[in-house]
């Protein structure tokens, strides 16, 4: 028996209404590196879009074409993010920090015709056109010299010119709510990158799921720092989440580095902030050096990969409580958040904020065991996560008139994602992942946790960061290296950081092999960057 009730899809230009209209006095704030930020309301915002869809319009950007974007978080950003996916095209955000040849890759996979770039990204994209053929126009917005586009083939367009004296209203079809809103690329670890389109459908429902109480759980009396690039997972759909919710935007456009975020937390006095370790342990390492009131901060949403216990206690006694977060492109992200059950104390709340967190009503886990057998949520049998749900992808983008790519280990035979990841499960609901399936240590056919080391070893007051890899041994088979970056005037050695590493991990675990480094190699998305640094050893570097 059908219901009664009525049919209406959930569709994107639902989202920018809802935003524009109930929550119209909310801002997105811009930091410009001025004297003072660009402020836009919710209503402001919804009328740009609405004149910016009618100007794309006249581009040729109709349903289903794809649209890039080669921008950093301000408002013009959340200004496209709406209008396209709104009228019926895809959002294609582009993550600039991927080597030139993955750009180049990704953007004539997806078929991007117009790329809107900031300003000050123009050099990052003009020496790449020649390799665009397709790429028809270029709408620039913000900031920079114009200069390097002057001998390009496509059109060049100024963004507030094209979108001056439209009209502010826009008739958004009514689209299929399962029709792709949005496409991201995963950073392609291993092969070509791989594109993940998301519906209108998926991003309403995960919208919905970011702003519950156990999630991020914001409102219009917060305001989020989305340090978390709008190319990273769209911000892990925090624009999207903010318009349904009327929460203010602070977007740090280029100014990322740890001193203009602790001077924009300063002024700007966010509530809540997202970003991955990397960051915020910049930002410690700068307000330790140069103290900055962050008491507004009281909710930060931490991941993209593990959150060191020694980090999340530092902002502890900061009063800044990080939420550990885990998630990936397929799955929207969010996948599991850890608030610890209700009634504990600190003290018994500890362990559970280290785990990655429960699963949302959305978001169905299993665990795979080795042999295809599914595990027990018993919080000892570890296996691989897999997941499904109406936000986790069920394939990749196949290109251009092409199949969508189901591959066999991303994808079970039952449709469930999997997600390469280690882990396991407790009885009430909580994911520990011990590892990435690929940078787990197998030695002698035992497994070591990388993480679990890099997590001790940030534990020592010396150690500013630490990131453990697998490097082939003759005996063993495989064998920890740990790379390790000292705190300025440093005088731990390596038997001394072994000596320590030996309070709490097994002896067998502990590394032979160390090398001190200046700086981890990061991922474009400030993750640990563990085939750069396997590559180094193999190249003798780190000896
Ligand atoms: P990429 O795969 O290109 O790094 P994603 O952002 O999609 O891009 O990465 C998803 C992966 O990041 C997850 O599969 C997981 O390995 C890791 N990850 C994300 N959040 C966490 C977390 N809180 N703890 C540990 N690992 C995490």
């Amino acid at each position: 028996m059908l219901s009664t009730m009525q049919d209406v899809p959930l569709l994107i230009s639902r989202i920018l209404e809802h935003g524009r209209t109930i929550h119209g006095r909310s801002t997105v704030t811009t930091w410009t590196g001025e004297a003072e930020p660009r402020r836009r309301d919710f209503a402001e915002i919804g009328d740009r879009a609405a004149r910016l869809a009618g100007a794309l319009g006249d581009l040729g950007v109709t349903e289903g074409r794809v649209l890039g974007t080669l921008m950093w978080n301000n408002a013009e950003h959340v200004e496209v993010y709406f209008a396209v996916p709104a009228m019926g095209a895809v959002l294609h955000t582009l993550n600039l920090r991927l080597p030139a040849e993955q750009l180049v890759w990704i953007v004539n996979h997806a078929d991007d015709r117009v790329i809107v770039v900031n300003g000050t990204l123009i050099p990052l994209l003009a020496p790449l056109l020649p390799r665009l053929p397709k790429v028809e126009h270029i709408v620039v917005a913000g900031p920079g010299d114009r200069g390097p586009l002057a001998g390009a083939t496509a059109r060049v367009h100024e963004y507030e010119d094209l979108i001056a004296g439209r009209p502010t209203t826009y008739a958004w079809p009514q689209l299929d709510e399962r029709s792709a809103a949005a496409m991201c690329y995963t950073s392609g670890t291993t092969g070509d990158p791989k594109g993940v389109l998301f519906s209108h459908r998926s991003v309403y429902l995960h919208s919905m799921q970011v702003n519950m109480a156990s999630s991020m759980g914001l409102t219009d009396r917060d305001t989020t720092l989305a340090v978390v690039p709008q190319f990273h997972v769209n911000a892990w759909g925090l624009p999207h989440a903010a318009f349904m919710s009327g929460v203010n935007m602070l977007m740090p456009d280029r100014f990322l580095q740890p001193a203009p975020l602790a001077e924009m937390i300063e002024r700007e006095r966010p509530t809540h902030a997202a970003a991955v370790p990397a960051i915020w342990q910049g930002l410690l390492a700068e307000v330790t050096a140069r103290p900055r009131d962050l008491t507004s901060l009281t909710n930060v949403s931490i991941g993209g990969s593990a959150c060191p216990p020694a980090l999340m206690a530092a902002y502890d006694k900061l009063g800044v409580r990080l939420c550990h977060a885990w998630g990936m492109t397929e799955t929207s992200p969010l996948g599991t958040m850890a608030h610890p059950p209700a009634g504990l104390g600190a003290e018994e709340e500890w362990p559970y904020r280290l785990t990655q967190g429960r699963f949302p009503a959305g978001v169905e886990a299993r665990l795979a065991g080795p042999d295809g057998d599914f595990l027990p949520w018993d919080g000892e049998s570890a296996g691989e996560l897999e997941v499904r749900g109406p936000w986790i992808a069920a394939a990749y983008y196949g290109g251009v008139g092409g199949e969508p790519l189901r591959p066999e280990d991303r994808f079970s035979p039952d449709g469930w994602l999997r997600t390469g990841d280690v882990g396991v499960i407790s009885p009430d609901g909580y994911l520990t992942l011990t590892d990435r399936a690929k940078d787990v240590i197998k030695s002698g056919g035992e497994w070591i946790s990388s993480v679990a080391l890099e997590n001790a070893l940030m534990a020592h007051p010396e150690v500013a960061e630490a990131a453990v890899v697998a490097v082939p041994d003759d005996k063993w088979g495989e064998r920890p290296l740990a790379t390790v970056v000292l705190h300025e005037g440093a005088t731990a050695d390596y038997a001394a950081l072994r000596e320590f590493l030996a309070g709490s991990v097994p002896r067998w675990q502990l590394p032979e092999r160390w090398a001190v480094v200046a700086a981890v190699p990061k991922t474009s998305v400030g993750k640990f960057d563990k085939k750069v640094i396997r590559g180094q050893y193999a190249a003798g570097e780190l000896d």
